[in-house]
């Protein structure tokens, strides 16, 4: 058949599937699919194991409940993903680009659907999904195409008359394990580009967000062939610990708490299993005396509360210089009391709730910890009065230092607290004082300070004046206690392909360094 005619013949997508996995007659196609299922090798089915209830943060209240995974269905999305991915890696790159290009325009048909369950349930403003929504479409879109301008390379051999061939070659199946603050964003991080290279995958969702992913198992159903993508659910310590052991799992994508990774690490060190761990962290913001105060303010607000403060990459602590300080503190205070704090579809909503009260707890703890060890809360503090569900107050502290805990462990809420600095060497080892490694940002026009923010302050990325903003085609990561790899950019997709080196010489000819007919 011609190039062009199998591709289009591909196109339809029930001739993909029967030719991935050989099964006829268990095309998905959405309809009929029964309440809350998981998507386990192509097909919808309710979990077989104990049910959950996944809580409206706004509310407090249930939204829905869901069986989980049994380990027989986990075991079951494995072997899917196993047989699935041989013949996924076997189609051709444009074969596999033209499916991930279906994912991504599914994804803009649902935008809607998705929205509303990413807000019900993370708490998050509507406004704001909808553009994460468009955001994930378009990952699906980039490694479609990246993935077929970029392979491996071709080394310089040692002789002539050979070729080094590298390669690179999909990990297999990816044990897919994602928190519950951007479900659908840090999930597309790993599977976009895990799909891309002719990886396949077993998701499990974090527990309060299960819903947002059932409804993306929708759109992965009707555009993947069956096995390629799987979601089961379930807690981290049952379905969770199941997918990182799997003797069928070949690597292990993890976003989530530093405590949760290093216990991951842990496991698959000991399996000699490949790791992608994106963790937790603690951002530092340097405001330098070369900035307009007012405008340095209003970032770091943003860069600070943005998703209650449920941002691995949120600012976590400020530091600011001695000269400018009491203009920022008191622009910070005005525009931080002046948030609109409220419900997630409430289109003039800024700030929804926090997603549970484990969370809002130790917000609280850390700060209450704070005050009492000198630490001035200027607004804030406490949880929204008449809020139900888990509502907290945008809360800027001050007169804080690094012997507590609010400065130097992650909070994960809507907390600010700031520090003043005389010069720029303070700044920088402030900034360097923490085992975390995310990112930081530094609000300055002076280029040397650049350098030195990203020379000395140990962390996968550096925003310098617009704090917090994801570049899809730049790698975005971790360095030490936050995580061992990159997403985003070519890196994001490099890391789902392992290295590989066929080493050929053309012809069989005699080496000298062979063992001779004398016995040499
Ligand atoms: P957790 O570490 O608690 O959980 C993350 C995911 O892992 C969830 O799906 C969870 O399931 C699952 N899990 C939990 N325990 C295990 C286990 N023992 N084995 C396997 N899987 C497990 O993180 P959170 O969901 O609370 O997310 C918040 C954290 O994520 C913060 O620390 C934040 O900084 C970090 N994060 C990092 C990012 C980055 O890119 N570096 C981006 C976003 C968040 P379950 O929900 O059922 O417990």
């Amino acid at each position: 058949m011609p190039p062009l005619d199998r591709w289009l013949c591909l196109q339809n997508r029930r001739v993909l599937r029967r030719e991935v996995a050989g099964k006829e007659g268990r095309i998905p196609n959405g309809e009929n699919v029964p309440d809350r299922p998981l998507l386990i090798d192509g097909a919808f089915e309710l979990g077989s194991a104990e049910p959950f209830v996944i809580l409206d943060p706004a509310t407090g209240q249930p939204i829905d409940s869901v069986a989980a995974a049994s380990p027989d269905q986990v075991d079951t999305a494995v072997a899917a993903a196993v047989r699935a991915q041989t013949a996924w890696q076997a189609l051709s790159q444009p074969e596999r680009s033209a499916a991930m290009h279906d994912v991504s325009a599914e994804i803009r048909k649902r935008k809607n659907d998705l929205a509303d369950i990413v807000t019900k349930e993370t708490g998050r403003p509507y406004v704001r999904n909808l553009l994460y929504v468009d955001m994930i479409a378009d990952l699906f879109r980039q490694y479609a195409e990246l993935a077929r301008v970029h392979g491996g390379r071709i080394a310089p051999s040692n002789e002539s008359g050979q070729l080094s061939l590298v390669v690179r070659a999909p990990y297999g199946v990816i044990a897919t394990l994602v928190p519950w603050n951007y479900p659908l964003l840090l999930l597309a991080f790993k599977v976009a580009p895990a799909l891309a290279t002719g990886n396949t995958v077993v998701i499990k969702p974090a527990s309060e967000t299960t819903l947002t992913t059932l409804v993306l198992a929708e759109v992965f159903a009707a555009t993947t062939p069956p096995g390629v993508v799987n979601v089961v659910a379930g807690s981290g310590r049952t379905v969770g610990e199941q997918l990182v052991r799997h003797p069928h799992t070949d690597m292990v994508a993890f976003t989530g708490s530093t405590e949760v990774g290093a216990e991951i690490g842990a496991i698959c060190a000991r399996l000699a299993k490949p790791t992608h761990l994106e963790l937790g962290g603690k951002d530092p913001a340097i405001v330098f005396d070369d900035v307009d105060a007012d405008l340095a303010a209003k970032a770091v607000v943003w860069a600070s509360f943005l998703n209650a403060g449920q941002v691995c990459t949120s600012t976590e602590r400020v530091y600011v210089h001695g000269s400018i300080y009491d203009p920022f503190v008191e622009r910070v205070v005005e525009l931080a009391s002046g948030l609109r704090v409220g419900e997630p579809f409430d289109p003039v909503t800024q700030i929804g709730p926090m997603r549970n009260e484990r969370g809002r707890s130790k917000v609280l703890e850390q700060v209450a910890a704070a005050e009492a060890g000198g630490a001035k809360v200027l607004t804030g503090g406490a949880i929204l009065e008449g809020s139900s569900g888990f509502y907290l107050e945008p809360t800027v502290v001050v007169d804080v230092d690094h012997s507590m805990e609010l400065m130097r462990e992650e909070t994960f809420g809507p907390v600010l607290p700031i520090m003043t600095f005389d010069d720029d060497d303070e700044a920088f080892a402030l900034a360097a004082d923490t085992p975390y490694g995310l990112g930081a940002s530094c609000y300055t026009h002076t280029p040397d300070r650049v350098r030195r923010a990203y020379e000395e302050i140990t962390v996968g990325t550096v925003w310098v004046n617009d704090p917090v903003v994801d570049n899809l085609a730049a790698p975005f990561g971790g360095m030490r206690a936050s995580g061992n790899v990159r997403e985003l950019g070519l890196e994001g997709m490099e890391a789902f392909t392992s290295t590989r080196h066929v080493h050929w010489n053309m012809r069989l000819e005699d080496k000298p360094w062979w063992y001779g007919d004398e016995g040499d």
